[in-house]
């Protein structure tokens, strides 16, 4: 016989598994009104698979909103019981963990500030021990991926065998176009370091406003992520936390309605005949590169002899600003953005830098 229990458990796995996985939700829980009202409005728009909800908030200064606490997890629990969504909140402690699971929280997720702290982590890993219940872990708020997978580490040695990622960016100082810095190379490092984990953007947290969160949302689409995390409120501008990011069940449900959904494979022989090709002329092409980049840095180092000899500095600042000048134009004539050409140019420098080095000094 069927329990309830069972049930509920078979709809998460139901949505675990489910690609894109969508979870949303509003940031914070607010009122049971305001969490059983979302809910109601993102289950009718059929596209959503989790419903989430910060229950304890980690705000960066005193005196902001910090979350109504334990009390808003019967409304979660009704809300689920209304409208079948499995629930998904945020735990930073032992006790929250205790406390989500006591009112049947289906999926957990450590937040971006408790990623950054092991003993946090850890915390929660020894909460969770023996319990079976899938974690999401979000990215620490710095850009380092040990801790990020420090933390996979901690939560999978306590026995917990879903684990997934959530990509929210990163902190940056000074003003950007994103609250959060994506820095998709490092989401992309991620998953090739652990290949085996779903990995979801959470675009309200890296646009922290909405007019990109569309875009956004594509390129983690478009970059094969396992799905989104986005916040929703019914009334978003009235909304007590990240009130500029977040937007109504229904915008939502028009935002996932234009997005192109991208398959991250086909099995037409024509589209990988094609494809083949195309990458052959790639590796073709990153051959001649890498020589290249090779006879530059024995150029360099025969100038790293001539400099050694007449006692000259390596670095010339003169010169070099001259190359990077001329190499920023050529590489718009040539449709090469100035942000990739002066990261190309500097990383070149800088080995070019060191081989000198190692000639001048040995
Ligand atoms: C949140 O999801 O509301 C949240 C606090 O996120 P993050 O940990 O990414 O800042
Ligand atoms: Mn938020």
């Amino acid at each position: 016989m069927e329990t309830a229990q069972t049930t509920q458990q078979s709809a998460t796995q139901a949505a675990w598994s489910k690609r894109p996985l969508i979870i949303s939700g509003p940031c914070s829980a607010e009122t049971e009104e305001q969490v059983i009202a979302t809910a109601q409005r993102l289950a009718n728009t059929g596209k959503v698979d989790v419903l989430r909800a910060g229950i304890w908030k980690p705000r960066t200064k005193p005196g902001m909103f910090e979350g109504i606490g334990a009390k808003g997890l019967p409304w979660l629990q009704q809300a689920k019981k209304i409208t079948g969504l499995p629930t998904t909140v945020e735990v930073a402690t032992g006790k929250q963990v205790e406390d989500a699971l006591t009112f049947d929280v289906d999926i957990l997720w450590v937040g971006a500030r408790t990623t950054v702290n092991p003993f946090s982590v850890q915390e929660v890993a020894d909460a969770l021990r023996g319990v079976d219940v899938p974690v999401l872990i979000k990215n620490p708020i710095n850009p380092d991926l040990e801790l990020w997978q420090g933390a996979v580490e901690r939560i999978s040695r306590a026995g917990i065998k879903q684990v997934g990622l959530i990509h929210r960016g990163f902190s940056s100082y000074g003003n950007t176009d994103f609250r959060n810095a994506p820095m998709w190379h490092l989401a992309i490092e991620m998953k090739r370091r652990m290949p085996g984990l779903p990995i979801i953007n959470d675009p309200s947290h890296i646009c922290g406003r909405r007019d990109i969160l569309q875009a956004t949302a594509q390129k983690a689409i478009d970059l094969d992520f396992d799905g989104l995390m986005i916040e929703s409120h019914i009334d978003p501008d009235n909304a007590w936390s990240d009130a500029k990011q977040q937007i109504t069940p229904e915008r939502l449900a028009e935002m996932l309605g234009e997005i192109s959904w991208r398959k991250e494979d086909v099995s037409s022989e024509e589209f990988h005949h094609a494809l083949e090709k195309l990458r052959e002329q790639i590796n073709h092409v990153d051959d001649e590169l890498m020589q290249l980049i090779s006879q530059r840095m024995n150029i360099a180092e025969k100038i790293g002899e001539y400099k050694k000899n007449n006692n000259v500095t390596i670095l010339q600042s003169t010169r070099w600003n001259e190359i990077l000048e001329k190499a920023t134009k050529k590489a718009s004539k040539l449709g090469l953005s100035e942000e990739f050409i002066t990261k190309y140019m500097d990383a070149i420098h800088m080995e070019s830098i060191n081989r000198q080095n190692n000639i001048m000094n040995n």
